[in-house]
């Protein structure tokens, strides 16, 4: 994280933030938190070098993007070192979580851009289709904020950014308080790869420098962390009518099938649990197995928690980032003991100065607790036993939050007759976080868990406002219903209902 301290004023009366590092306490970095009038500042800079951005074709903006795979590939070693420095992540989970996604979002975005952005023509039905063409424009917003957590400091912010980038924004980052070294690589990169310095800027600070940011001269805002932060942007953003995009929390359930392979699926629990020390926003935070297979997974989950390694160093697992994260995982695991849950594994904070919490496992976990209910963030296995599937899509969807959702089955059509019935954005089999690296998913929470989403086509789309121009092909002096109404003119109307719609040829011929 850094655990993120107030520091006296600079003696323009600025506030600092000083941040502490969450491996071992020691300070590590401070930063000036951006006032209101340093954001308008920042807006009408960005606003002025938008023009010219969005002037360039979107291939030019493409080719300036994939420039910044290389940059990225060059610098990985650095922007690794800073968000070591900041999370305490192994250096391998860096290259799995920030890097490596972070190589194939630019080279993709920058590949796909040109294509999805570019004018289209739509082919029209019916009535309309003899007399007009269609066509789709796709229009750069402007000035677009994006604000984004610590848990994929870099990663989280990269995505949007570029995507409201190659549709022609200019783009104003506010990363997270607790990382904010990590995402301001991603403005330097940008800008080593040819983007304008005023085109993308990094502004740090906390939540008052996000708000004021919501509150800026700005076109749209792109928010993923928490659901309490994202309700109040959209009450900040229903006060302008300025469209937004929120990714927040999630409390994702992991069912395991009768059939599932459970070697795989016992693998996966601990993985996908504890990955990232479980800061994962479609992280599995709920495990449902049916019962004819829960004694033999619950065996092989014990087993693998039991040899995740953690601490400094070459380990596993890392702290978590954030110390209010310690107290939350801490309570949470707590609450579940005081309520008759089984801790098989772990279940407590590790001894020493850095935010580690020991690999966890906790078994008859039920919906009374916190931790089946409430996003715990943790490296936290909690599992339930259940009758058959059919509990385990009822418990699943018994949760305000609908990320993400997961099946383990030797089945792909039976995954996908789940993942009908379950109530989340998004549904990956026999896995589940590596959904949001699939540029092409169209990714975002249902229930509480967002609105919106950010990858796939219309996300990228999302960054500009789809401006529809319907062309004459006739140029007639003037269309049959315009004045003065005429008998001729209701008889014909009259006949587009009596046949167009009235008959199975013509209901044809309108669809
Ligand atoms: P948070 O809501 O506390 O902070 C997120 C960002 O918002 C930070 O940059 C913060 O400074 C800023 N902020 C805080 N108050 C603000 C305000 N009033 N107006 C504008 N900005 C404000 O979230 P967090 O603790 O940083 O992140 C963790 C949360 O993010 C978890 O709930 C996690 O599940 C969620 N998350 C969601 C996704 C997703 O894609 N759905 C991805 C990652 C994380």
């Amino acid at each position: 994280m850094a655990i993120v301290r107030s520091v006296p004023e600079t003696t323009d009366g600025r506030r600092r933030l000083a941040l502490d590092s969450p491996v071992d306490r020691r300070p590590i970095d401070e930063i000036e938190v951006a006032g209101a009038a340093e954001v308008a500042d920042a807006v009408a800079k960005a606003r002025a070098a938008q023009r010219g951005w969005a002037a360039r074709s979107a291939g030019e903006r493409a080719e300036i993007l994939r420039a910044a795979v290389n940059v990225l590939v060059t610098r990985r070693d650095e922007i690794i070192d800073t968000v070591h420095a900041e999370t305490g992540k192994p250096r391998v989970e860096a290259l799995t979580m920030e890097i490596v996604p972070g190589c194939d979002f630019l080279n993709h975005w920058s590949a796909r851009a040109p294509r999805d952005l570019r004018p289209r023509r739509e082919r029209l039905h019916g009535y309309i289709k003899p007399m007009k063409k269609l066509y789709i424009n796709y229009i750069p917003l402007g000035v677009v904020g994006v604000i984004t957590p610590w848990n994929g400091p870099f990663i989280l912010s990269l995505n949007p950014v570029v995507q409201a980038l190659l549709a022609g924004n200019a783009v104003l980052l506010k990363p997270s308080e607790v990382t904010p070294r990590s995402g301001e690589w991603v403005v330097r990169i940008l800008r080593e790869a040819g983007v304008p310095d005023d085109v993308v800027q990094v502004l740090h600070g906390d939540g008052e420098t996000g708000a004021a940011l919501v509150d800026a001269d700005i076109d749209k805002v792109c928010f993923t962390g928490s659901v309490g932060t994202g309700r109040k942007i959209a009450a900040a953003c229903a006060q302008r009518l300025l469209p937004y995009t929120l990714e927040l929390g999630g409390k994702d359930a992991m069912i395991v099938c009768a059939d599932a392979d459970i070697e795989r699926a016992a693998s996966g629990a601990v993985y996908l649990s504890m990955f990232n020390t479980g800061q994962v926003c479609m992280s599995i935070e709920r495990v449902y197995v049916v019962d004819s297979v829960a004694d033999e997974f619950i065996r092989r989950v014990t087993e693998e928690a039991s040899a995740v390694t953690y601490g400094p160093g070459a380990a596993d697992m890392g702290p978590l980032f954030w110390d209010r994260q310690l107290d939350v995982v801490t309570r949470h695991v707590d609450d579940a003991k005081a309520k008759g849950a089984g801790v098989v594994v772990g279940g407590a904070p590790a001894a020493g100065n850095g935010l580690y919490f020991q690999p966890t496992v906790v078994v008859d976990a039920t919906h009374e607790m916190d931790l089946m209910t409430e996003e715990t963030f943790g490296p936290v296995v909690s599992i339930t036993r259940v009758r058959d599937e059919d509990e385990a899509i009822r418990l699943a969807n018994d949760c305000r939050y609908g990320l993400s959702g997961s099946v383990f089955t030797k089945d792909p059509d039976k995954a996908r007759r789940i993942a009908a019935r379950l109530e989340t954005g998004t549904v990956v089999h026999n896995d589940a976080s590596v959904i949001y690296g699939v540029a092409e998913a169209p990714f975002g929470g249902w229930k509480d868990s967002g609105v919106g989403q950010v990858n796939g086509t219309d996300a990228l789309r999302g960054f500009t406002h789809a401006q529809p121009v319907l062309i004459d092909r006739w140029q007639v002096k003037k269309e049959s219903n315009w004045y003065p109404y005429t008998e001729k003119s209701l008889r014909q109307l009259e006949a587009v209902v009596r046949y167009g719609f009235g008959t199975r040829l013509g209901r044809r011929f309108m669809s």
